[in-house]
This record gives structure tokens, sequence and C-alpha cells, in this order.
């Protein structure tokens, strides 16, 4: 609501901003969901694909090679103009006591956050994506597991393209792990599963029994 919403000026929104990217990024301590999900993956290639928006999974320790944030990031800043397909670290802005200012036109700078699809011009996002088509062709024809965690069961934007790069690949097995009622690719039996409840509670459980 707060980035949807009209401040009175730009002071007042980089203020607003500040708060927002300390909480939800800066500040952030990985949860034992996020702990045991790094347990779980970080001894096979990994990526992840996520519309979150606060950086978080950089925070918890994975490779930003290895990451696609479909609704960017706060903790990025573009020009709130447009002017250029440039994002700078929101961090190094802390320090100063004006609004951030884009160098080339002198515009506001904004989080880089957005679902409309502009995100995919700017940098890294653009490149996240690349990164994202290269990892599945590498690996298409391995065992891979997409592991799908609290994704609305109707979502086109992550859900169904992996459901169907999953119905590509001939040894791809899907996971859902959900509170609502899965939606499951068309696999055979022993190449989808489901759970349905608390995602924190599964991935602990899970990161147990794979010691
Ligand atoms: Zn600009």
């Amino acid at each position: 609501m707060g980035l949807a919403s009209t401040w009175a000026n730009e002071s007042h929104r980089w203020e607003f901003l500040k708060r927002l990217i300390t909480y939800g990024y800066r500040c952030y301590v990985p949860s034992p969901a996020m702990r045991a999900l790094d347990r779980l993956t970080a001894s096979v290639p990994r990526f992840v694909v996520t519309c979150n928006c606060n950086g978080r999974f950089e925070r918890a320790g994975f490779s930003s090679d290895g990451i696609l944030e479909t609704e960017g990031s706060y903790a990025r800043l573009c020009c709130s103009a447009g002017c250029s397909d440039e994002t700078y670290d929101a961090l190094a802005f802390f320090g100063a006591s004006d609004v951030p200012r884009c160098p080339r036109c002198g515009a506001a700078l904004d989080v880089a956050v957005d679902d409309t699809g502009r995100i995919s011009r700017l940098e890294p996002f653009h490149s996240q994506e690349a990164n994202l088509r290269a990892f599945l062709a590498r690996h298409a024809d391995e065992r891979v597991c997409v592991l799908e965690l609290g994704v609305g069961q109707r979502n086109q934007a992550i859900k169904a393209p992996l459901m169907a790069w999953a119905e590509s690949a001939p040894l791809a097995s899907y996971v859902v792990l959900n509170r609502e009622d899965p939606i499951l690719p068309s696999l055979s039996s022993e190449r989808v599963a489901s759970a349905c409840g608390d995602l924190g509670e599964a991935l602990v459980a899970l990161a147990e029994g794979a010691r």
C-alpha cells in the first residue's frame, strides 16, 4: 500500500522507502523456513524464481547468479522518470540526508519494483531471466526437481511456465507445498507430489529428514 500511495513530497516518500528497505531487507534475519530451504538445496545446483521483492534470498546466502526476481527488488533503486535501464544499490544511499537522484537526469530514484513487465528491461533483472533460461537448458536432461513453495495455484507468471517446462523435460519432477489444493503438471505419478499445510513446518521436516 505504501509503495502504491501518493506521498506529499519526494522526501516523505524516501523516508517511507528507507523504513521499508530497513525493515524488509537490511535487517532481515533468515527464518527457520529459509534456513531449512538453504540446507536442503545447498549441495546441488539450484535456482530461485520469486515474485517477492525484498532481496531476502540473497541475504540468506543464495547466489545472486541463481535468482530471478520477477517483480524486481527494493534492494535496488531506479530512475523514477525511466530515463535508463540502470539500477543502484539502495543501501549506498542510506548515509545521505537528501532524496537520492538519478545521475543521468536528476529525477528522484525509486525502488526497482514493478509488476507490469517494465522490470525485465532493467539490470540486473534482465540478466536474471537469461540466467534462468541458461540454467533450465543446462539441466533439461537431468533429474531436476521443481520445488514450488507457496505460489498461488492459478499463478501464470511463475507456476504456469515452470509446470510447462517440467512437462517438457524427460526426468523432471514437480513438488507443490501449499495451503491451497494443488494444481499439478501432467506428469506420471512417480514424478509429482504435493503436501498441504504450513510451509515453514514442511521445510524444516524435509531438511531434518534429508540429513
Ligand atoms: Zn533518470
